[in-house]
């Protein structure tokens, strides 16, 4: 008995271990993710001016709230990702770019219709980092069996230069929670106005001579081992900024201001 239990946990294992885990974004409601940004800085490559998108121009850190729904270990999780992303913001008088707050849950945005801007208690220096587990609402994220375990939905102002308001959707029962910090970490680079590290056209990416196609990358290539990489596989924790996500987020720390 013992021995025909241990196969089988070994056998969902090989298999959990063939997929990925795709980290999304979406767009003011609809899927398109084309409204990308063109930037141009020192350390930036050629290949990825045009990997950004509207940014967040308010003078301040955007203030994340926490969903009082998180357990205790997830908002640590959170707070750290955010720090991570403080430690390189290195502009001369330099701010932070987060401050976390523990919210009190009427200060959290809330989803009515599922993943698009129709949501409450948006601003534009503000995200709310949400907890949502219902199953109705991830059916209406997952597209070409994508089964992101987050997402930030972006809704642009009018002039598709800055965003209107955002917010972060997390659901961690779609990952290990040793990768809980990787899916936010992801997820806040994008809150900043990153982009993937590599366009997927499979997400509505446009590749370009400004926005290197993912699948042109060589194994081991520095834009695949990014952070904001749009792929995850299953166990796979990126916990710390990588050279593509600090040359490309110190671009966004020098346009921000
Ligand atoms: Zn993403």
């Amino acid at each position: 008995m013992m021995k025909q239990c241990g196969m089988r946990v070994s056998a969902l294992f090989i298999r959990a271990l063939s997929l990925t885990l795709t980290l999304a974004l979406i767009s003011c409601g609809d899927r398109r993710v084309d409204n990308y940004l063109e930037l141009s800085c020192p350390g930036v490559a050629t290949d990825q001016s045009r990997s950004f998108m509207p940014l967040v121009k308010s003078g301040r850190p955007v203030l994340v709230l926490i969903d009082p729904s998180f357990s205790q270990f997830e908002k640590d999780q959170i707070a750290a990702a955010a720090a991570s992303w403080n430690a390189i913001n290195s502009v001369r008088g330099r701010r932070n770019f987060f401050e976390i707050e523990n919210a009190r849950p009427e200060r959290v945005s809330v989803l009515k219709s599922g993943p698009n801007c129709d949501f409450t208690n948006g601003e534009f220096d503000t995200v709310s980092i949400v907890r949502e587990v219902d199953s109705s609402f991830w059916s209406k994220v997952d597209t070409n069996s994508d089964h992101p375990p987050g997402i930030t939905i972006r809704c642009p102002s009018r002039d598709g230069l800055t965003i209107s308001k955002q917010a972060t959707v997390i659901n961690p029962g779609r990952a290990f929670s040793s990768q809980f910090r990787s899916v936010v970490m992801h997820e806040l680079g994008h809150v900043l106005g990153l982009g993937h590290s590599c366009a997927d056209p499979r997400k509505g990416e446009t590749p370009s001579e400004k926005f290197v196609d993912c699948d042109q990358l060589p194994k081991n290539h520095p834009y695949r081992n990014a952070v904001m990489y749009p792929l995850l596989r299953i166990g796979e924790v990126k916990e710390e900024l990588r050279a593509n996500d600090v040359e490309r987020g110190q671009c966004i720390a020098q346009n921000s201001l």
